[in-house]
């Protein structure tokens, strides 16, 4: 059962697929061919259906969510890629957020990942390589829309670099994003894999940001992932290098002593990070759909993230009760502004009761978050 103690689980820097499934017809797309040729030792098999493969592996594994990140599979995406961020949920203060989903689930395994449960029947590791279509969507979408402003994030089922080595999604995305005068990009990560974005010659219209979480967290649950230093020396590298940044303190844990395990968070972060040039910091809670709670249990016993109470919110995710939340955020932007006062914070997938509670406003009477939410 659970203790103080856990041994971090091996860092996945050089993550190999055991296998790459080939969708057919797929060879014909560069991303597909480039892909295909950074993986020359791993064994491939070509599908039509991946319902099929993923019921071979369902009859096969018991950890079947698991066993889908071992494997990787290029498919083309035949639907619409951009769509709004799914934190417009009843009674959910919206960040003016677009989602495009270019890959679905990830190498590395939090206990509190949510697409244990949400990617259900469908858990193998997907790579959508059609990167053509995206850009002519999108393309579309900004010029019809040219008063708009569109900030698009690609980790909204997976993590946005973690795979960059062997899916180099960003030699598409950042040329493109360069040029436009009406979207940026958000790259959202746990991970250090930022050689092509240091290989590339244009920070413009690109954001990078990490989550961030004390070191023990990240032990206990977020296996597989680079540690706080590593996370933290990449966000410095890509911030040298003109790429705006910002962290996510998200999903925020209240372990025993969280006080000064987020406190010296801060701490690491400040001394690394020059914090004045940080474009953000937002703050997040620990949520779940009721299902996920089995799952989660099942799936990593020595987990720590049921050692408090937690409550249904008005859209149907339980969080840590509103005076313990409130407590929390107060704390942690604390912390955060005792070392720098002009620091944006905001919060992520909060109610307006909450936002006003911790801040004295809403977010659309703060100017400052007002634009950044326009951004
Ligand atoms: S990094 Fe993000 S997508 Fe990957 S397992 Fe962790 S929470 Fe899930």
């Amino acid at each position: 059962m659970s203790n103080n103690t856990t041994s971090p689980s091996p860092i996945l820097t050089d993550y190999q697929p055991g296998i790459l499934f080939l969708e057919e017809g797929i060879k014909e797309y560069s991303l597909a061919q480039e892909v295909i040729s950074r993986l020359p030792e791993v064994p491939q098999q070509e599908f039509r259906d991946i319902s099929t493969l993923t019921e071979q592996m369902r009859s096969s594994q018991y950890d079947v969510f698991g066993e889908g990140k071992k494997r990787l599979a290029l498919c083309r995406f035949k639907g619409s890629f951009l769509k709004k961020c799914p934190g417009v949920s009843p009674g959910m203060v919206c960040c003016n957020y677009y989602v495009v989903n270019l890959s679905k689930n990830c190498i590395y395994d939090c206990s509190y990942c949510f697409l244990q449960d949400f990617l259900g029947n469908n858990p193998m590791q997907v790579a959508y390589v059609n990167v053509e279509d995206l850009l002519g969507e999108l393309e579309e979408v900004f010029t019809q829309y040219p008063d708009r402003k569109f900030r698009v994030g690609t980790g909204e089922l997976t993590d946005s670099l973690a795979l960059d080595a062997i899916v180099p999604y960003t030699a598409y995305l950042l040329p493109f994003f360069n040029q436009q005068s009406n979207a940026v990009l958000e790259l959202k990560t746990k991970s250090d894999q930022i050689a092509n974005l240091l290989d590339h010659s244009d920070p413009t219209n690109i954001i990078v940001s990490w989550s961030l979480n004390p070191q023990t967290v990240i032990d206990r649950e977020e296996k597989g992932t680079p540690g706080l230093v590593q996370r933290l020396e990449s966000a410095k590298a890509c911030l040298d290098k003109g790429y705006r940044i910002g962290f996510h303190f998200d999903p925020i844990i209240l372990i025993p002593g969280w006080e000064d395990a987020y406190q010296q968070l801060v701490n690491i972060l400040c001394d690394t990070i020059p914090i004045a040039k940080v474009e953000w910091v937002s703050l997040g809670s620990f949520r779940y759909r009721p299902t996920l709670k089995t799952i989660i249990k099942n799936r990593h016993p020595e987990t720590r993230l049921f050692t408090s109470e937690h409550l249904p919110s008005k859209d149907g995710k339980f969080r840590y009760l509103r005076p313990l939340r409130n407590h929390a955020y107060e704390t942690i932007r604390g912390y955060l502004k005792s070392r720098s006062e002009k620091l944006s914070i905001y919060l992520c997938m909060e109610t307006r009761e909450i936002w006003e509670d911790v801040t004295g406003k809403t977010p659309r009477s703060d100017k400052k978050l007002d634009q950044f939410f326009d951004l």
